[in-house]
């Protein structure tokens, strides 16, 4: 069986032998030393000031908006795993969907102004695949309208812009460790800011908003445990290797699939990517689904990331209108892309992929 991804885990002695400062000390949650290394770890491979590690990519989100004291609009892109959008509506705030670029498949910055009411706080975008946002352009559009800029940054951790790490932009960057996560710590997630009051407030948010019998303000249990910050001290020593080798199958993708009929994300020069994806997009869904049903006869699982357009969700009333995300979103199909993937298992998806064009 080949699925879209397998999770990376390093050798079970060298997780064992981290584990082992947390375990002789029987502490292994609430700050502990792992986690505390971990943080400073992530810290100096991201050059931010503050990062806060946390149990997942879905609640720093949620923390995120509500420390920026954001309650109506927060302008979003239909293009991002669910969690962009659960997020908004979990905190009370009303998403409102800008179409995305057909070139990166981000939010279409030059799309946003138009977007904006008076209830507009916030925008909250995802860097899809790892691929950036228009991050200037947005920061531009954010002054000039006094929002906040939150990026979902769950594919991007190992992605850079202009030789920056993408998770250094917006007033708050947050990511997912999840195991299917190029960079994971089984379940996981950080969030990032760069003010010292920010930071204070997500320290306190992250465990129940209080220091021992001293209680300084609403909080929640976003705590991650020392066996998660020890896969994560693990995984980093191999990170450089695993997207070497990710980078590696993904170009050989591109040589397999030089002239065929997909069409691929854009990158420009300025843009380091992390391969945590290889997303094609067929000219007709029609195409998708005979492709993927010959896939799956041969135990080939790729996913449909993403599949719907997050503005057309059921629970979703307001109607949108994002035409390119609604046609992609029904035409891209991420293909298998793992650390271990064999050159041999490319071959065959590739083989199949031209045979379900022939049929
Ligand atoms: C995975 C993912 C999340 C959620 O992360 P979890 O760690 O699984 O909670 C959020 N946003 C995007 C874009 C994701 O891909």
């Amino acid at each position: 069986m080949i699925n879209v991804t397998k999770t990376f885990l390093p050798p079970f002695e060298e997780y064992t032998a981290i584990l082992k400062k947390a375990w002789d000390k029987a502490w292994i949650t609430n700050n502990g030393e792992l986690l505390l290394e971990l943080e400073k770890k992530l810290k100096d491979y991201l050059s931010v000031d503050y990062l806060f590690y946390c149990n997942n990519g879905t609640l720093v989100l949620q923390m995120a908006l509500k420390a920026l004291g954001i309650t109506k609009e927060v302008i979003t892109t239909p293009f991002s795993y669910v969690a962009t959008t659960n997020t908004i509506l979990w905190e009370g705030c009303k998403p409102v969907f800008v179409d995305i670029d057909p070139h990166t498949f981000c939010i279409d910055a030059y799309k946003i102004e138009a977007a904006i009411t008076e209830n507009t706080q916030a925008i909250l975008a995802t860097h899809v695949y790892g691929i950036p946002c228009d991050v200037e352009k947005i920061q531009a559009i954010a002054e000039k309208h006094n929002l906040k800029v939150i990026y979902d940054g769950a594919h991007a951790f190992g992605s850079q812009y202009k030789g920056k790490s993408l998770l250094s932009f917006g007033d708050i960057s947050t990511c997912s460790f999840h195991a299917t996560k190029v960079f994971h710590t089984v379940e996981g997630g950080c969030l990032i800011c760069h003010d010292a009051e920010l930071a204070e407030k997500m320290y306190f948010y992250r465990s129940f908003g209080h220091i021992g019998d001293d209680y300084y303000s609403v909080g929640i249990n976003a705590k991650n445990s020392e066996f998660h910050a020890a896969m994560g001290l693990a995984n980093l020593q191999h990170f450089n290797k695993i997207v070497l080798q990710r980078k590696a199958i993904a170009e050989y993708y591109d040589e397999c699939l030089k002239g065929f009929p997909v069409a691929r994300p854009k990158v420009t020069e300025d843009v380091t990517i992390n391969y945590s994806y290889y997303p094609i997009v067929f000219d007709t869904e029609e195409q998708l689904l005979k492709t993927t049903t010959i896939l799956k006869n041969h135990s080939i699982f790729p996913r449909r990331y993403f599949y719907p357009s997050l503005n057309t969700l059921p629970f979703i009333t307001s109607k949108y209108s994002t035409p390119n995300s609604e046609s992609i979103s029904r035409r891209v199909l991420c293909l298998p892309l793992y650390y271990d993937l064999a050159k041999s298992d490319v071959d065959l998806i590739v083989e199949l992929l031209f045979k379900s064009f022939n049929k």
